[in-house]
């Protein structure tokens, strides 16, 4: 199986004053982030970042990460999926890196930080039932005429003498 490629650049190249452009994608396998049971990649991650090398020799990178996500609703258990992006992403890599400066890591940590850790389906999710667990999204399950009371299910119910 080959290596999946990391997102590299190649500091030798680069000329101050010329930001290079990087665009492509990383395999998700290289994020591991599989253990997020609510948020899991749904495709490789996308990049498009520019490359700087300034005066001092520090390479400041800088641009878009995005990654196609498969999330489990934290309300209502339903699954939906959603791009999550990070349109402000922006480091500065010490000067003195190797020709191939590594940017695989830190793509990572800048993908992760967005990803949410309760996600939501959408602003109007109703949730489950808390008596039948029914997901309320999909209809009315009958329990709840009473509103928000969660014993509405023993209105009525009264004890025989
Ligand atoms: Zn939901
Ligand atoms: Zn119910």
């Amino acid at each position: 199986m080959e290596t999946p490629a990391r997102l590299t650049v190649d500091v030798g190249r680069l000329r101050e004053g010329e930001p290079e452009r990087l665009r492509g994608t990383l395999e998700a396998s290289l994020l591991e982030i599989d253990d997020l049971a609510q948020v899991r990649p749904d495709g490789p991650l996308a990049y498009d970042l520019e490359a700087t090398l300034l005066p001092g020799g520090e390479v400041l990178v800088r641009g878009r990460l995005s990654l196609p996500c498969r999330c489990l609703c934290g309300r209502c258990g339903g699954e939906f999926r959603r791009v999550f992006a990070e349109e402000g992403y922006c480091e500065t890599f010490a000067a003195g890196a190797s020709a191939g400066l590594d940017l695989t890591e830190s793509a990572r940590e800048g993908i992760i930080l967005v990803l949410p850790s309760y996600p939501i389906c959408g602003e109007g999710c109703k949730g489950v039932c808390p008596t039948c667990g029914k997901n309320l999204n999909e209809g009315p399950c009958g329990c709840a005429r009473g509103g928000e009371n969660p014993w509405g299910a023993l209105d009525g119910w009264a004890p025989q003498e």
